[in-house]
């Protein structure tokens, strides 16, 4: 699912592709390049909070350690 989302500094509509209606993570406007942390509930964007390149970055590398505790954790199907 994809829903359409207006950048609140520049108003360049971008779009976030979503795996459920609800969703809280980082948003970044192909345009302006601005950072956003964004809230979506059933679709709608409820909130916005500005993110800073630092915040983005320690957030994709605890997220890539998770996927890696994940993947350690989960058994390899037999080729
Ligand atoms: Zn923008």
């Amino acid at each position: 699912m994809m829903i359409t989302i207006k950048c609140p500094k520049c108003g360049t509509e971008g779009s976030q592709s979503l795996l459920e209606p609800d969703y809280e993570g980082p948003y970044r406007c192909w345009k302006c390049r601005e950072l956003f942390t964004i809230k979506i509930e059933g679709n709608e964007v409820k909130s916005w909070e500005p993110l800073t390149e630092e915040e983005m970055e320690e957030e994709q590398e605890r997220r890539r350690q998770i996927e890696e505790l994940k993947a350690k954790f989960k058994k390899q199907p037999p080729d």
